[in-house]
C-alpha cells in the first residue's frame, strides 16, 4: 500500500503550473497509481479553473441594473465560442507504451515519461542509471534501477532527491518503501537505502549527495553518478 504523498502544498504548485517539468512529472506519475491524490488535484483543478473563470468573465456581468440581462446573456454566448474556440485546449493523444529494459527485465514505463527523451544507460555496481533529458540545468531527472541486494551508502543531501518508486520495493532506516511512494528528502534527512528484491525508480535532485560516513573520496563517483 502507497504510505507516501506529495505533501499538499506541493499538489498546489502542481496544479498552478509553478513546477519544473521534472517535478510535475513525479507527482502525475504518483497521481497515476494513487487514488488519494488523484482526487485531491482534480478537486483544487476546479477550483482553480474556477477561480479564472471568474477573472476573466466577472468584469464583463458588471454592469448598469437596467441592461444587465441583456448583456449576461450575450455575454454567455460569447463564452461559450470563446470557450470551444479556444486554442488552450489540449487534444489528448492516445498513449503509446514504452518499455525500458533494465538488467534483462522490461518495465513500462509511466505514461508521462513516455514522450520524453532517455539517455544512455551507464552502471556502478548494482546500480543502472538512465538520464531522463529535460535540460532542467541543476535539476537532474533518472531512472534509476538497483539490482537485488543493491543500495546507496549512507548520504544525505544537498539539495532536494524526490524519489517515486515505479516497481519493487527498497527499505532504509524510515521503513519499507513500495510501488508508488512518493518519497521528497532534503538535508535535514540522512539514509542508507537497500533493495532487497530489487527496484526501478525516477528520481529528481539538485546537488549531488553528500555521504555521511567513511571514506568520502571514494564514494564521490557514486554521489554524482546518482545525481
Ligand atoms: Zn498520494
Amino acid at each position: 500500500m502507497i504510505n507516501h504523498h506529495p505533501k499538499f502544498e506541493l499538489i498546489k504548485s502542481f496544479v498552478n503550473g509553478d513546477l519544473p517539468a521534472s517535478l510535475s512529472a513525479g507527482i502525475a506519475i504518483h497521481a497515476d497509481m494513487c487514488a488519494v491524490c488523484q482526487q485531491t488535484i482534480s478537486q483544487l483543478t476546479e477550483q482553480v479553473a474556477e477561480h479564472s473563470f471568474e477573472e476573466v468573465y466577472l468584469d464583463r456581468f458588471i454592469v448598469d441594473n437596467e441592461s444587465l440581462e441583456t448583456v449576461a446573456a450575450i455575454d454567455f454566448n460569447h463564452m461559450i465560442n470563446d470557450i470551444v474556440e479556444s486554442s488552450d485546449i489540449d487534444i489528448a493523444l492516445p498513449a503509446v507504451e514504452k518499455t525500458v529494459s533494465f538488467n534483462d527485465k522490461q518495465y513500462t514505463i509511466p505514461a508521462v515519461l513516455s514522450s520524453m527523451k532517455l539517455g544512455k544507460s551507464s552502471h556502478i555496481g548494482k546500480l543502472t542509471r538512465s538520464r531522463i533529458l529535460l535540460n532542467e540545468n541543476e535539476i537532474h531527472s533518472s531512472l534509476l534501477h538497483i539490482q537485488p541486494g543493491g543500495g546507496i551508502p549512507e548520504h544525505t543531501h544537498k539539495g532536494f532527491e524526490l524519489t517515486v518508486l515505479l516497481d519493487g520495493s527498497f527499505h532504509d532506516e524510515s521503513g519499507e518503501y513500495v510501488k508508488g511512494d512518493f518519497i521528497m528528502l532534503d538535508g535535514s534527512h540522512q539514509h542508507n537505502p537497500v533493495s532487497t528484491n530489487g527496484c526501478l525508480c525516477f528520481t529528481v535532485a539538485n546537488d549531488a549527495l553528500h555521504f555521511t560516513q567513511g571514506i568520502n573520496k571514494l564514494l564521490n563517483p557514486i554521489g554524482s553518478f546518482i545525481y
